[in-house]
């Protein structure tokens, strides 16, 4: 289960949620400069995913044990390490509306999105899928 967090800006009074990880089924990704998370399922990731899935050696969670297993069975294309699967996520997934870049490794910052503010009160936990 990842979940989410709902904070106020105690600046401009704005209500924001922030994604946190983990997930079995996606990456929370943050952005390098106004520290936004953004959830990406690995059905959109495909290929990229697939490859650092089957250069695992073991299945990346029990709830995709089977699929994951399956791939590394039969997967005959170039698996890629940590290190390119990252390079090829952050990639993917392009620049934030801020202008900055979406990270799988960037640190997830708290900052309101209307004012930049990092000063905010978190309101609620949500779970997600
Ligand atoms: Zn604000
Ligand atoms: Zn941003």
């Amino acid at each position: 289960m990842g979940y989410a967090e709902r904070y106020r800006c105690t600046t401009c009074g704005n209500h924001f949620t922030v994604a946190r990880g983990p997930n079995m089924f996606s990456h929370v990704l943050h952005c390098d400069r106004c520290g936004l998370g953004r959830g990406v399922r690995f059905a959109e990731l495909g290929d990229i995913h697939e490859r650092w899935i089957a250069g695992l050696g073991s299945p990346w969670s029990i709830a995709t044990m089977q699929h994951d297993r399956h791939l590394q069975e039969t997967f005959e294309g170039e698996p890629l390490t940590d290190e390119e699967y990252e390079a090829a996520v952050d990639e993917w997934a392009g620049s934030c509306e801020c202008g900055g870049r979406w990270r799988l490794k960037a640190p997830a910052q708290v900052r309101c999105p209307t004012c930049r503010g990092v000063e905010a009160i978190r309101t609620e936990t949500l779970l997600t899928d």
